[in-house]
């Protein structure tokens, strides 16, 4: 890479793809995470109980599909992260929230069924 290309923040097709790659699978762990396959519109995603879809794809039809708490939860989760904040600093401030037992209790809810 030539001091050019950094300047303009250009870079190779193999770097641009190295980052796509690592946006999918962020996404996918995210997806995973908030369960979205236990109510996906993909056959594959329930069937694997993790998202075997699109994950961008998933991530937008689905997020809107899980209950406002857990997606609340999950905001506050990124809100942290973007903020910088430790785990255990997240941890401290959401110990004990509606949103954080909910998020849980989704989970819970998730590992027991297969929808
Ligand atoms: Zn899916």
């Amino acid at each position: 890479m030539t001091e050019t290309t950094i300047e303009t923040g250009a870079c190779s097709a193999s770097d641009a793809e190295a980052a796509r790659r690592h946006v999918v699978g962020s996404l996918r762990r995210a997806n995973n995470l908030l369960c979205l396959w236990r109510v996906c519109g993909s056959a594959a995603c329930r069937r694997a109980r993790c998202c075997r879809g699109r994950a961008h794809l998933c991530a937008k039809r689905n997020d809107s599909l899980l209950p406002k708490p857990v997606r609340d939860f999950f905001l506050s989760f990124l809100a942290a992260q973007y903020a910088g904040a430790s785990f255990d600093e997240f941890r401290d401030a959401m110990e004990g929230r509606d949103e954080t037992n909910a998020f849980f209790a989704w989970r819970k809810a998730c590992a027991g069924r297969s929808r």
